[in-house]
């Protein structure tokens, strides 16, 4: 059911018409998905999935794989999880209907998915049938005194391939099913995060690709996919020719590229960047605002360099910037495809592309 009606929704329409990037949503959950829809957006550029794991019977699972001894003791915890993750995916491709669905990979800061607590502790060695002392001992190992910088994004699956397979065979398992119930054909977008070095890109994609394999052996059925990269760290902005022989897409993760150009973390800034605004030192929140002169350049120069490589790759924003009208504008004289941002944001999103759009004269 469209949110949007009478002249408000007249004046969207004449809004689509005149843009030229598409707008999708950020979402993870199916009312996410709806909204999203309901709001008009075109696909959903950015689902993350790291917080589809964290109710009482997933973290246990996720807990024991992290802290397993082997390989194959990853893989037990992980099976636990595929049918969880395969109807996640499965619910919001139904939903989204053959519009395109980038899903990320599992991006979290790994003390996230730790045992906190003794109890907890105690918890997964039961389940695990180990020595509460050894699983103790194993978190403290992963322990991290600077998770953001950390065992994040794709380090997890080179560290862990095996949680990147799982997700990979429940995105391609999901999309033929609901291929099959929708009738839509469903093409999904593997998005690798924090990639910063070509070669994370390259043996993450080996390893889908190997799962795509598997499962169209198993059933018989054709895979079409997309597989593609955030880019939010300086070093893949700067390399983004050579990720770009592996990449179908780029998505800029604006949110990290900002934290990681300026050196500033993003949880933090808020309250020193007032007194920057203050005294006149910024004018407006980098975090907010696509910073032109530094984080736009770079988004400038990965778009340029990758089409260079790659004169069809798809490029598009997931930042929080990609509903910032200002920012939008500069995504549109950047060339890129689409812009993703929060499902209440679509439609500001949709006036701010039209308006970017009659201004560079398209
Ligand atoms: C980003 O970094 O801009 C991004 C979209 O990813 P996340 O906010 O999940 O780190
Ligand atoms: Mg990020």
């Amino acid at each position: 059911q469209p949110a949007l009606s009478g002249s408000f929704s007249t004046l969207m329409e004449w809004a689509d018409k005149a843009r030229r990037m598409t707008v999708r949503a950020n979402a993870e959950t199916p009312a996410d998905a709806r909204t999203a829809r309901s709001f008009g957006a075109e696909g959903i550029g950015l689902c993350r999935t790291e917080h589809m794991f964290f109710d009482d019977e997933r973290i246990l699972a996720m807990r024991e794989m992290i802290l397993a001894e082997s390989a194959d003791g990853r893989r037990k915890a992980l099976a636990k999880l595929l049918p969880m993750q395969r109807a996640d995916f499965a619910e919001i491709f139904e939903i989204m209907a053959g519009l395109p669905v980038t899903i990320r990979l599992l991006d979290p800061p790994l003390h996230e998915f730790l045992p906190k607590t003794e109890e907890e502790i105690a918890e997964v060695a039961n389940a695990m049938g180990v020595e509460v002392a050894l699983l103790r001992e194993r978190t403290e190992a992963l322990h991290e005194f600077n998770p953001m910088l950390g065992h994040r994004g794709c380090r997890l699956a080179v560290s862990y391939p095996e949680i990147a397979e799982m997700q990979a065979r429940a995105i391609f398992e999901a999309a033929a099913q609901a291929a099959e119930k929708t009738g839509a054909p469903i093409v999904p977008e593997i998005m690798v995060p924090l990639v910063g070095i070509a070669n994370e890109l390259a043996f993450v994609k080996e390893r889908v690709e190997a799962v795509a394999e598997e499962v169209l052996s198993e059933s018989g059925q054709k895979i079409d996919y997309l597989i593609g990269t955030m880019i939010e760290l300086p070093r893949a902005a700067l390399n983004a020719g050579e990720i770009a022989n592996a990449a179908d897409f780029f998505s800029f993760g604006t949110n990290d590229l900002t934290q990681t150009t300026f050196g500033i973390s993003r949880d933090d800034a808020a309250g020193f960047l007032d007194t920057y605004r203050q005294k006149g030192i910024i004018e407006k929140d980098p975090f907010v605002t696509l910073d032109r002169d530094g984080v736009g350049q770079l988004v400038r120069m990965a778009s340029e360099a990758g089409r260079r490589t790659r004169g069809d790759l798809k490029l598009g924003i997931c930042g929080e910037h990609g509903g910032d009208p200002a920012s939008i504008t500069f995504c549109e004289e950047v060339g890129l495809d689409y812009v993703s941002c929060s499902p209440f944001r679509v439609p500001i999103a949709r006036l701010a592309a039209a308006q970017a759009a009659c201004r560079s004269g398209v």
